[in-house]
């Protein structure tokens, strides 16, 4: 496979513009893009008809604009390209009004209240600076999708995308000027980027499909532990089984078509566990490009007779799954602003953006939390695998001792022992972190990025980036102000390093997440433990949250509150769903396996006892076995009735509060029932596969 020449063959990038477009629509194009500008309908007719024609010539019939609803997948509306002749013929059209906007009965979309019922229509608008691509699918129907904003009549934002691309903006602006105040004269823009691992887990397609947990919720709610789970750490960075390198080949070519430079994969920890990675790009492309990645694995997994299941969760005491988020800030020339530098100029400008994220992590730890909830990360979070749900920033030991004896205002002593004043000596060479050296954290520094471990595997990565865009503009802006004010330049660089540190160093921790020592020192630290879903929820309403949001012009308060509500939404829905199929297994799977088993046991002590012969075997057997029958009984009737209660909660907030605190916890109850009942019971009477079924055996 030459990948070469396999990359990008579905993307009209820059080198297909080049080919299809003619020259001054291109250079006005590229103008366009690299300014932000609105592009003249003259240009976008010529852009359009250039796309089609490339797109009619590899198969296409239909174009789509293709946007991430709040859902948190992503969402098409075909299209074809025909347009009828007066002679009862049809000829391929396509024009710069139906690139550039789209229109669409979208009240089937959340929209959290935004969008009245008398004005259901939605509207997508083309966001050129992510590429159009071609989506092939297994019918071998071709279609032109067109990366797009959804907003509402009012221009609401009805997406991710939206506030995603103005928190590049706001970020953008506030750290040019800060790059201006250090004497950058040049830079135009300055760049988030994102490099998301995604993780997941396969499974044999003929035990998903016996399990209805997996197929509606994700996530196996029943399921007594394996004899093995990972406990040998063989797994992580194994060899690769052929099966699911074949699984990976393919999925390297589906994503090398459609631009995503995947470039890692490997196993993981848990058994049935990998991860793939690519290379970093711009954060509005790699969250376009993570989308496809989701989608890709799914529809690749089916066709090898494997699932891909990206659930947070999906197996009880075995790891979850997160999608490590690697988050940088870079100039238009390419500078890394989180990249220490080799001159002292460039040190102040790395140690000035340490300190914005630094201040901006301890300022917003629950807004950045709030980013990683969902009811499946509820069930990792603060496990002894993934972060914890209190957020810190590992710095590693040689950047905070540099920063704390600046803070001192002493000359700052590395360990090599050579001393630094902010601006007048280099850094002395850090070590580059590698993912081994503190993989507890939940944010860590590693090098030149941060790398924010808490991302849920199955959501985008627009949320996280949007907040961590938003929080750093914040503090990027403080910082501005200050240096525009100062008359040394190198002395407020060294006080705000000192005020940084004074008032926010205590987001720090260099140690193990994991420890109990931790918790209790974070306590002291007054740092947030917000241990779920709803809890973090709650902070959305908070003035704090609205003001930050609103004043970078990220989100308005009316989209802050129905992301609230659609966020609340989800999760109850969720737990709702789970409680059914709960309901659902238990009722005609699980109960009627173990009354069979009652009555085999029964019959059998029947008939030893017309021997005499002992029963005793057998009568223990079934008394353990009732014992727990008659729980899981209860329990289950309890569930449908906490069920029913909490769904006719009308305030979402309560509602989700009663689905945390008294669904999920009688359905963790009558897992209990039943993961003992499975042990008890013999297997080829267990209607549904084990774990060793869907963990071991791929
Ligand atoms: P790890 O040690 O965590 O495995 P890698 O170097 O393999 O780190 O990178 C993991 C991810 O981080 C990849 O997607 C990679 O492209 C991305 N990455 C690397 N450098 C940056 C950067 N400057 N900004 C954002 N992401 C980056
Ligand atoms: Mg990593």
């Amino acid at each position: 496979m030459d990948v070469t020449k396999i990359f990008g063959t579905n993307v009209f990038n820059d080198e297909v513009m080049r080919k299809w477009l003619p020259k001054d629509t291109y250079d006005e194009l590229k103008k366009t893009i690299e300014n932000e500008m609105h592009l003249p309908e003259a240009v976008a007719d010529v852009v359009a008809n250039a796309m089609k024609d490339w797109a009619i010539e590899k198969g296409a019939t239909h174009y789509t604009h293709w946007f991430q609803p709040l859902t948190g997948s992503t969402a098409e509306k075909h299209d074809s390209f025909i347009s009828p002749t007066p002679q009862g013929g049809v000829v391929m059209e396509f024009s710069g009004k139906q690139l550039a906007k789209g229109e669409s009965d979208a009240s089937s979309f959340p929209s959290g209240g935004l969008r009245a019922t008398f004005e259901a229509r939605g509207y997508t608008a083309w966001d050129y600076t992510s590429p159009a691509f071609l989506k092939e699918d297994a019918a071998g129907d071709v279609t032109l999708c067109i990366p797009t904003a959804f907003c509402s009549y009012t221009s609401e934002a009805l997406d991710k995308k939206t506030p995603l691309l103005r928190s590049m903006s706001a970020v953008s602006k506030q750290a040019i000027r800060v790059l201006r105040v250090l004497g950058n004269k040049t830079v135009k823009k300055v760049t988030a980027n994102i490099g998301a691992e995604q993780e997941y887990f396969l499974v044999d397609k003929k035990f998903f499909a016996e399990r209805l947990d997996l197929i509606v919720a994700g996530r196996t709610l029943f399921g007594a532990p394996a004899p093995k789970g990972q406990e040998m750490e063989d797994h992580y960075f194994g060899q690769i089984k052929d099966r699911v390198a074949e699984f990976m080949k393919d999925l390297d070519k589906e994503l090398w078509k459609l631009g995503v430079a995947a470039t890692i994969k490997h196993n993981e920890v848990a058994p049935s566990q990998f991860e793939m990675a690519p290379i970093f790009t711009s954060a509005n492309i790699a969250a376009d490009h993570n989308q496809l990645v989701m989608e890709t694995l799914q529809k690749v997994a089916i066709r090898r007779g494997l699932v891909c299941l990206l659930h947070e969760k999906p197996y009880a005491r075995v790891n979850g799954s997160g999608k490590h988020t690697n988050w940088s800030l870079s100039t238009d020339d390419g500078t890394n602003l989180l990249e220490p530098g080799k001159t002292p100029h460039e040190n102040a400008q790395f140690l000035l953006f340490i300190c914005a994220l630094i201040s901006a992590v301890d300022r917003h730890a629950d807004i950045i939390r709030r980013s990683a909830a969902n009811s499946g990360n509820d069930h990792r979070l603060g496990g002894h695998e993934a972060p914890p749900a209190i957020i810190s920033v590992f710095m590693g030991e040689e950047l905070t001792e540099i920063l704390e004896t600046i803070a001192k205002g002493e000359k700052a002593k590395s360990k090599a022992s050579t001393t630094l004043e902010v601006g007048v000596d280099t850094l002395p060479a850090l070590p580059k972190d590698n993912a081994d050296r503190n993989r507890t954290s939940p944010f860590a520094f590693t090098g030149n990025k941060f790398e924010f471990r808490m991302v849920p595997s199955s959501a985008s990565i627009s949320r996280p980036c949007i907040v961590l865009n938003t929080i750093v503009a914040e503090a990027l802006d403080e910082i501005a102000t200050r240096l525009e004010k100062a008359e040394d330049i190198h002395k407020e660089t060294a006080y705000i390093i000192r005020d940084t540190m004074k008032e926010h160093g205590r987001i720090i921790f260099n140690g193990n997440n994991y420890s109990d020592e931790w918790k209790t020192e974070a306590e002291k630290r007054g740092l947030p433990n917000i241990s779920s879903t709803v809890e973090a929820m709650k902070t959305f309403p908070e003035e704090k949250s609205v003001g930050l949001f609103q004043k970078y012009k990220v989100l308005s308060k009316g989209e802050m509150c129905a992301r609230y509500e659609i966020y609340l939404g989800q999760y109850y829905k969720q737990i709702n769903i789970e409680a059914n199929a709960a309901l659902d297994m238990v009722k005609s799977l699980y109960i009627p396996a173990i009354i069979h088993y009652t009555r085999e046991l029964a019959d059998a002590i029947g008939k030893l006892v017309a021997v005499s012969a002992s029963a005793d075997v057998q009568r223990d057997l079934l008394s353990k076995v009732s014992t727990h029958l008659e729980s899981a009984y209860r329990n289950t009737q309890k569930l449908e009735s906490e069920r029913e209660k909490a769904f006719k909660i009308t305030d979402s907030l309560k509602c989700s509060e009663a689905f945390r605190d008294k669904v999920l916890a009688t359905m963790a109850d009558l897992r209990e029932d039943i993961d003992m009942l499975e042990t008890l019971i013999p297997r080829k009477l267990w209607p549904v596969p084990t774990y060793a079924d869907l963990l071991f055996k791929l």
